[in-house]
């Protein structure tokens, strides 16, 4: 069996989602995760921050003009007159909880409720969409089944053994729907895998039920060598390994959570990236395979704080890194970057929730020196390292302003870090050279 995941674009209109009827109705079984339709999640997270600033009538405002959007959707979509006033019916129960949340206390939990809804809607409305077309689907709560566990970290055994129950006792159907991106969490609460997280959701349904292929539908013909958002002349990559296709996740690669390949990589299960508005296109596969060589791709990760840690206590002392490692294990938050000198270790971090207690307690220890809003530029490949043509990095970069670099950690990564307000130029520039072939 195959796992799908359509994003938001992909259920964002009906067009879309006529689009998306005809790509999984092949006749073969498989697992349909769906994200939000665009633009919901965010609508959603703004209603709950304006019930957290006690603002519930610029949230009821909002939930009031997503409600019209829904129905204007809903009557493109569904002509049946039963199916549009049964959709109508759950629309507006969703409508009117998330008004009943506006009078509540703003918590954590209130907040992992309000946008759980985007999901509940979109999957309810294209599970009904299906029934008018004649196709037959089954619904699937993700709720019954997705659960993470104190570290927010997927308890793949619990979900697999729920998963199939309900799939043993489900109606024998050749399409089983299902949310992406919400969960519960270990006391049961709702929460959720993070934003992007239906692709998360997606590998690991696909590892729980040791699916033949994950595929990832999206509004792009697979994974691209640089961001597209921001770097002209950028094109798709057709294979990428996992440790590929993780370190440009976790890098900053938008079109995959960071976590999408965690889950299928043990069992070798391949993830397919392809685009619902070009389906013919070859997209992205993502396998064990890793015969090609050098520099595959850029990509850009923001919001980094830059820490220089400066003692002479380090000079020929032991025991002076593991003490700073103490420091950021003691307040949870993980180093990406680090180099060090004699006197002096510079770490980067993207979590700085806990910024100014690390740094009260790095100061009783070492000078400190702090730079925000960097970037860590990053780029993949396979044994780039000892590439013949990765020392036209350096030269190309001769007049980039480098924070740090960090060369040799892998041989699959050589990360950069610069100010973000040189990030767009330095990817282009980097685009330019190593892929465009435009000679220095
Ligand atoms: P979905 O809603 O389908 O999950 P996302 O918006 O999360 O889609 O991801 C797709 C988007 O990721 C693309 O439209 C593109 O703008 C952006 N993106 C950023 N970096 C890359 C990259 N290296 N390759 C392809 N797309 C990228
Ligand atoms: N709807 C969620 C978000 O926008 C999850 C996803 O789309 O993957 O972040
Ligand atoms: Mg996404």
């Amino acid at each position: 069996m195959k796992v799908l995941k359509f994003g938001g674009t992909s259920v964002g209109s009906v067009e879309n989602m006529s689009n998306v009827k005809s790509i999984i109705n092949d006749g073969k079984k498989k697992v349909v995760v769906l994200s939000a339709m665009s633009g919901t999640t965010n609508q959603l997270v703004a209603i709950a921050q304006n019930i957290a600033d006690n603002k519930p009538n610029e949230a009821i405002e909002k939930i009031n003009k997503l409600h019209e959007t829904y129905f204007i959707t809903i009557d493109k979509l569904l002509q049946k007159k039963g199916l549009n006033e049964d959709v109508k019916t759950y629309v507006s129960g969703v409508f009117n909880f998330l008004v009943e949340c506006t009078y509540k206390v703003f918590s954590e939990n209130l907040e992992n409720q309000i946008v759980a809804q985007g999901e509940l809607l979109s999957t309810y409305m294209f599970n009904s969409y299906l029934k008018q077309e004649n196709i037959s689907s089954t619904l699937l709560p993700a709720l019954s089944f997705m659960r993470i566990d104190e570290f927010k970290e997927p308890e793949i055994d619990h979900i697999a053994k729920n998963l199939q129950a309900i799939l043993n006792n489900a109606e024998d159907s050749l399409i089983y729907i299902t949310q992406g991106f919400i969960c519960l969490n270990n006391n049961d609460e709702i929460s959720n895998l993070q934003r992007g997280g239906s692709d998360y959701t997606a590998t690991i349904i696909g590892a729980a039920i040791k699916a033949e292929e994950v595929q990832i539908w999206t509004d792009i013909d697979g994974m691209h060598n640089n961001d597209p958002r921001h770097v002209d002349n950028t094109k798709p990559i057709s294979n990428l390994s996992f440790d590929e296709a993780a370190e440009l996740a976790y890098f900053g690669a938008k079109i995959l959570h960071p976590q999408t390949v965690t889950p299928v990589r043990a069992d070798n299960i391949p993830v397919r990236l392809k685009n619902t508005m070009n389906p013919e296109a070859h997209g992205t596969l993502i396998s064990s395979d890793t015969s090609e060589n050098g520099i595959k791709a850029i990509a850009a990760k923001d919001n980094i704080t830059a820490i220089k840690i400066k003692s002479a206590r380090m000079l020929q002392a032991h025991g002076f890194l593991k003490k700073v490692f103490e420091i950021f294990e003691t307040y949870k938050t993980s180093i990406d970057m680090i180099t060090t000198s004699e006197v002096a270790v510079s770490l980067t971090i993207d979590d700085d929730r806990n910024l100014d207690k690390i740094l009260a307690e790095l100061d009783k220890i070492a000078l400190i020196e702090v730079d925000k809003n960097q970037s860590i530029v990053c780029l993949v490949g396979h044994s780039i390292v000892n590439h013949q043509d990765t020392y036209k990095l350096f030269q190309i970069l001769q007049d980039v302003k480098i924070r740090m670099i960090s060369y040799g950690g892998s041989n699959n990564n050589i990360s950069l870090l610069i100010d973000t307000k040189h990030k767009i130029k330095t990817l282009q520039k980097l685009n330019d050279y190593l892929f465009e072939l435009v000679t220095l």
